[in-house]
């Protein structure tokens, strides 16, 4: 074992998976060439390292092991968390609604 300067998180992701951002269209957007271009033409881009595709909770996205990581451009981590958590609000509310009708059904049942 050498005893090598550990890399950043984002160093790490960046090194994996090149230093561009890794969307394939989890932020709903259709990338020209289905990726997204960012940090690959143009100038330099400022990249995030998050969990691809994202999940709906900062709880969740810091504690997603290295493995899920990709490199992330600001508008594209912003528009597919945005829709992961409206997604997941989406289930939820749905979830509410079906265990509210079953909960009325109980009560029917128990009534009748
Ligand atoms: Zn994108
Ligand atoms: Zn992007």
């Amino acid at each position: 074992m050498t005893a090598k300067k550990p890399l950043t998180v984002l160093a790490a992701v960046l090194k994996a998976h090149g230093a561009y951002c890794g969307c394939t269209g989890a932020c709903g957007k259709e990338h020209t060439g289905r990726k997204c271009m960012a940090g690959i033409t143009g100038k330099p881009i400022r990249l995030t390292a998050a969990p691809y595709p994202p999940h709906a909770t900062d709880g969740q996205n810091a504690a997603a092991p290295v493995s899920e990581l990709r490199p992330w451009c600001g508008p594209c981590w912003k528009r597919a968390l945005e829709s992961e958590r409206e997604r997941v609000a989406d289930r939820r509310r749905r979830e509410l609604e079906e265990g509210q009708i079953s909960l009325f059904d109980v009560v029917q049942g128990a009534t009748a």
